[in-house]
C-alpha cells in the first residue's frame, strides 16, 4: 500500500494543447519548492494504445520519472478512450435525446460506454497500464474517471446498447416479464416491447417507469466507473482510485447526467469533486461550498471513505463558464482552509499552468492558471503553498480528525430524480432562482440554517438509514421528503423510538419512493410518530406568517415569533397526546410536537427551510431552539460580532481520533477584520497551527475563552486539547 499523505496540489499537463514538455521539471520543482505532495495529470489511450493490444508507455513513464526525480507524487486520471480501431459504424447513435428520438454524437469525450465496441480492449488497456506503473515511487493513485455523467441535460442513452441493459436490470430487479408488467401496469409478451420512457413526469410521464429509468441511469454511471476502477485495481493493487463528480450533480440536483453520490462512492476508494461555484454555480456562495463537500465527505464515509476536492479553479477565467473572474491569493488560501473544515483529505487546483494550444483546448485557453502562463509563481500560487505546509506540516493531525456531526440532513436521491422531472427549474445552476424549486432550494435552506449556526452536519440518504446507520446522530432533519420508502420510515421510526429527535416540513412522506399519495401522510405509519397527518393544502398570501411558541426545556426565555410561509399551508390534524406550537393566522395548526418512545419530533405545515433560504426571518433561531432542546449545539460559540457579520463566520470542528485532540478552522468569510471571543467547552490548550505558538485562555467552569483577531476573507487554525 502506498504511504499515507495529504495529496495537495494543482493538475499539470506538458505538450499538447499545454505547457511544453521541456518545461515539466522546472515547472514540477516550482510546485515542489511551494510545499505541494502531488500533481495531477492525464494518460491518454490514444497515445498509449495506438494499435489494438499494442501499448507503449514510454511518453508517460518518461513524465513519472521525471516528477520521481523532483519529489512529487502524481494523481494519475486514465480514460477509458476508444479502442483505436473503432469505426464510427461501430460507435452509433451513442446518446439519442427525450424529445427527438434522432441520433446525436456525444458531445463530450465519451461515447456510450454500454456499446460493447466502444468497451473494446479497454479492459484489457486500464490491465496493462495499471499493471506497468504499480511499483512505480511517482505514482500516489488513480482516477478512474474524470466528472462522470451521462449528459448535462434531461435526456439520456437511448441507444441498443443501453436500452438492452436496461431490460436486464428490470429483470433482476421485478423477478422477470411478469413482475415488470404488474409494476409498470403493462401487458408486455416479451422484453423487446419494453423501452425506457422518454416522457419526463411533467410531461405526464408515468412516475414508476420514469423512476425505474433514473435508478438505472445512476447505477449504470457507477458500473461504468466501476468497471474502470475493477480493471486497474486488476493490474496494480497497491493503489487506490479514485472519481470527482461534478459540483451541480450534487448541489443543483442534475440527476439527468446519473451521478448518485453515494452509488458513487461505492465504485471508487476515494470520492472528489470539481468545484467551480464562482464561474458556473452563480457566485460566491461560501456555505454552498461547503455543502458540496460535506454531501460527498457524508455519501464517502458511508463506505467508509475520504472525499477530496479534485478539482478547484485556480485562476482566472475570460470565456469559461459563465462569469470571468479571477480568485484573489486571500480566496485561494480560504478555499483550502474550508476543504479542511468540512473534513476533505485532499485538494487539487485547476489548473497549475493554463491551456495554451488550439487543438482540443476550446474556450478554456490561457484560463484557470494559479501561475502565469509562462510558468511564473504567482501570489495565489504562493497562498496555496502556504496553507498546504502548514497542512502538511500536521499531516497526522488532519488526516485523522473529522466533523462528529450529531445531526444528519436526509438527502434522497429518488426525490431528486423526480423533483427534476417533475420542474426543470429543479436544476439550475444558481442557488436563488427558479420557481417551485422546492426540494433543491429545501436542501439549500435546511444546510444554510446548521452552517450559520456553526452545528457540524452529514447527509444521509434513505438507503443509509434504512441500514441503520441514523443510530449515530440524535437528529435527523427532513427537509421537503415528500417520496419515501418503507424501510426508510420504519427505520426513522425506531430511531424515534429509541430517543432520536426528528424535524420535517412540508409534505413529509406524502408519496411512497414510486409517487403513490398515502390517504394518511406522513406515510407507513410515520402520522403517528409525528403525532399528527396532513389534512389539507392552502396557499397563504405572499407576506403571511405563522405564530410559533415554544417554551424552554431547561432555560431561558419562552420562543415567540412570526414566521414566514413559503409556497403552502398545510393544515395538520394533531392526535390526543401532540401538542401544536404554531398556529396559522386563522388559527389552524400549522406545527405540531410530540413524543413518541424515547424520543421527539416536529412537523412543519410550510417549506420552512426554503422560507429561510428565500425569506430569512426567525425560522434559523427556531430551529436553533428545537436543536438545543433535542440537545444539539455548536461545539463553539463567537461572540462579540454584529449578526450580518456573524453569519458568514464559518467554524469547521474536527475531532482527532485520539479523543483528545481537536481541530478548530475559523473562517472569516466577510471582507472586514474581526475580533472575536471564542468559547469552548473543556479545553484546557490552544495552539495557533501557523505560527505554533500557544495563545493565552480564560477558564471558567468547563468553559474556556480565547479572544483573537482574524482578517477579512482568512482562516485560523487552531489546535485544542481537552
Ligand atoms: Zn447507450
Amino acid at each position: 500500500m502506498v504511504e499515507r499523505i495529504f495529496p495537495f496540489g494543482a493538475t499539470y499537463i506538458a505538450g499538447g494543447d499545454f505547457p511544453p514538455k521541456e518545461d515539466a521539471k522546472k515547472d514540477l520543482e516550482k510546485m515542489k519548492k511551494l510545499g505541494f505532495t502531488v500533481f495531477r495529470t492525464w494518460v491518454s489511450r490514444s497515445s498509449i494504445e495506438q494499435k489494438a493490444g499494442v501499448y507503449d508507455f514510454s511518453e508517460i513513464e518518461e513524465f513519472l520519472n521525471v516528477a520521481n526525480d523532483v519529489g512529487i507524487k502524481c494523481v494519475l486520471t486514465v480514460d477509458a478512450g476508444l479502442p483505436p480501431d473503432i469505426t464510427c459504424e461501430e460507435i452509433g447513435e451513442g446518446i439519442i435525446g427525450v424529445n427527438t428520438k434522432i441520433g446525436k454524437p456525444y458531445p463530450h469525450f465519451q461515447p456510450c460506454f454500454d456499446n460493447p465496441h466502444v468497451r473494446r480492449g479497454t479492459a484489457e488497456y486500464l490491465t496493462a497500464l495499471s499493471s506497468h506503473f504499480k511499483n512505480h515511487p511517482a505514482l500516489y493513485c488513480w482516477i478512474s474517471w474524470n466528472e462522470p455523467h451521462i449528459t448535462y441535460s434531461d435526456i439520456a442513452c437511448y441507444c441498443e446498447y443501453s436500452v438492452e441493459k436496461f431490460r436486464k436490470w428490470l429483470n433482476a430487479k421485478y423477478g422477470g416479464l411478469e413482475g415488470v408488467n404488474t409494476a409498470w401496469n403493462e401487458r408486455f409478451k416479451s422484453f423487446s416491447e419494453v423501452y425506457p420512457p422518454n416522457r419526463p413526469l411533467r410531461s405526464w410521464g408515468k412516475y414508476k417507469p420514469w423512476l425505474d429509468w433514473r435508478a438505472f441511469c445512476d447505477d449504470n454511471l457507477a458500473e461504468w466507473v466501476g468497471f474502470v476502477s475493477n480493471a486497474l485495481k486488476k493490474g496494480d493493487p497497491n493503489h487506490p482510485t479514485h472519481t470527482n463528480l461534478l459540483f451541480h450533480q450534487i448541489l443543483y440536483n442534475q440527476p439527468a447526467v446519473g451521478a448518485d453520490t453515494w452509488k458513487m462512492a461505492k465504485a471508487v476508494d476515494s470520492l472528489g469533486v470539481s468545484i467551480y461555484l464562482w464561474t458556473q454555480g452563480g457566485g460566491d456562495f461560501p456555505w454552498c461550498f461547503s455543502q458540496i463537500v460535506d454531501t460527498v465527505r457524508s455519501a464517502a464515509e458511508s463506505e467508509g471513505k475520504e472525499a477530496w476536492v479534485t478539482e478547484l479553479q485556480g485562476g482566472p477565467t475570460i470565456w469559461a463558464h459563465s462569469k470571468s473572474v479571477t480568485p484573489s491569493p486571500k480566496q485561494i488560501e480560504l478555499w483550502a482552509w474550508q476543504t479542511v473544515a468540512r473534513g476533505g483529505k485532499g485538494l487539487i487546483y485547476w489548473l497549475w499552468r493554463p491551456r495554451i494550444g488550439n487543438v482540443h483546448s476550446g474556450w478554456e485557453n490561457n484560463e484557470f492558471g494559479l501561475v502565469s502562463k509562462d510558468g511564473e509563481l504567482r501570489p495565489r500560487a504562493e497562498a496555496a503553498g502556504k496553507a498546504c505546509r502548514t497542512i502538511t506540516k500536521n499531516a497526522d493531525l488532519f488526516l485523522n480528525a473529522r466533523p462528529n456531526a450529531k445531526i444528519a440532513i436526509l438527502q434522497s436521491q429518488t426525490c431528486k430524480n423526480a423533483a427534476a422531472s417533475e420542474i426543470p427549474d429543479e436544476t439550475i445552476f444558481h442557488p436563488y432562482e427558479g420557481q417551485r424549486r422546492y426540494y433543491t432550494q429545501s436542501q439549500l435552506g435546511a444546510y444554510k440554517i446548521l452552517w450559520e449556526e456553526k452545528i457540524p452536519c452529514d447527509f444521509i440518504n434513505p438507503p443509509s438509514i434504512a441500514a441503520g446507520m441514523l443510530n449515530r446522530y440524535k437528529v435527523l432533519i427532513m427537509p421537503f421528503t415528500y417520496m419515501l420508502d418503507e424501510p426508510s420510515a420504519n427505520a426513522i421510526k425506531n430511531f424515534v423510538r429509541k430517543g432520536g429527535c426528528v424535524i420535517a416540513d412540508f409534505g413529509c412522506a406524502m408519496k411512497d419512493e414510486y409517487g403513490a399519495v398515502h390517504i394518511t401522510s406522513p406515510g407507513f405509519g410515520l402520522d403517528e410518530v409525528f403525532g399528527a397527518y396532513s389534512y389539507d393544502i392552502e396557499t397563504p398570501d405572499d407576506d403571511e406568517s405563522l405564530k410559533v411558541k415554544i417554551k424552554p426545556v431547561i432555560e431561558g426565555s419562552i420562543f415567540e415569533a412570526n414566521l414566514p410561509l413559503y409556497a403552502f399551508r398545510e393544515i395538520l390534524k394533531p392526535y390526543d397526546k401532540a401538542k401544536v406550537i404554531g398556529e396559522f393566522i386563522n388559527g389552524e395548526p400549522a406545527i405540531v410536537e410530540n413524543h413518541f418512545g424515547g424520543g421527539k419530533t416536529v412537523l412543519v405545515g410550510t417549506l420552512m427551510f426554503q422560507s429561510y433560504l428565500l425569506k430569512g426571518g426567525g425560522w434559523r433561531t427556531f430551529v436553533k431552539k428545537l436543536l438545543h432542546s433535542c440537545g444539539v449545539k455548536s461545539p463553539v460559540d463567537v461572540e462579540n460580532v454584529p449578526s450580518t457579520l456573524w453569519c458568514n463566520i464559518e467554524i469547521g470542528f474536527l475531532e482527532h481520533e485520539d479523543g483528545k485532540t481537536e481541530v478548530v478552522v475559523l473562517l472569516n468569510h466577510n471582507r472586514e477584520d474581526l475580533d472575536l471571543n471564542i468559547r469552548m467547552q473543556n479545553v484546557y490548550s490552544v495552539i495557533d497551527l501557523e505560527t505554533g505558538k500557544e495563545l493565552s485562555l480564560e477558564r471558567k467552569d468547563e468553559n474556556t475563552y480565547l479572544k483573537m483577531m482574524i482578517k477579512g476573507k482568512s482562516a485560523r487554525i487552531l489546535k485544542a486539547e481537552k
